[in-house]
């Protein structure tokens, strides 16, 4: 499976320990990642992560362009809901187009271990 993962920055830490619990389920996946998230999971879990330009500076929107052209099967979004971002039309756009075409994603920690239950099973 192509697998996204974004985070958030409060949110960052929570995403990278998530990863690191479940390294062996995200190691049998090609994962691709916003650009700062992407560098902290691979610094910290040593997984192959292809990057993505950093959220704000356009990485969500090149998710998104992978999504609509079916290229992403699964994302973990750890989205911080406390926040206001600066790149919000486009983590709208990111959720929006999931939809669209019917991609699965986690936008909490609870979601992101179901996901992961049937990454595992
Ligand atoms: P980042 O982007 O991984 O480059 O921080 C995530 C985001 O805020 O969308």
């Amino acid at each position: 499976m192509k697998i996204a993962l974004i985070a958030h920055d409060k949110k960052k830490r929570e995403l990278i320990d998530f990863v690191q619990k479940h390294r062996m389920a995200f190691s049998k996946h090609e994962l691709y990642a916003t650009g700062t998230t992407g560098s902290m999971v691979i610094a910290e879990t040593k997984l192959s992560v292809k990057l993505k330009k950093s959220g704000p500076l356009g990485g969500d929107q090149e998710i998104g362009s992978m999504v609509a052209n079916k290229k992403i099967d699964m994302i973990f979004f750890f989205r911080d809901p406390l926040t206001a971002q600066p790149h919000e039309p486009d983590v709208s756009a990111l959720l929006r187009l999931s939809d669209v075409y019917q991609v699965p994603l986690a936008t909490n920690i609870k979601t992101a271990e179901l996901f992961i239950s049937i990454l595992e099973s």
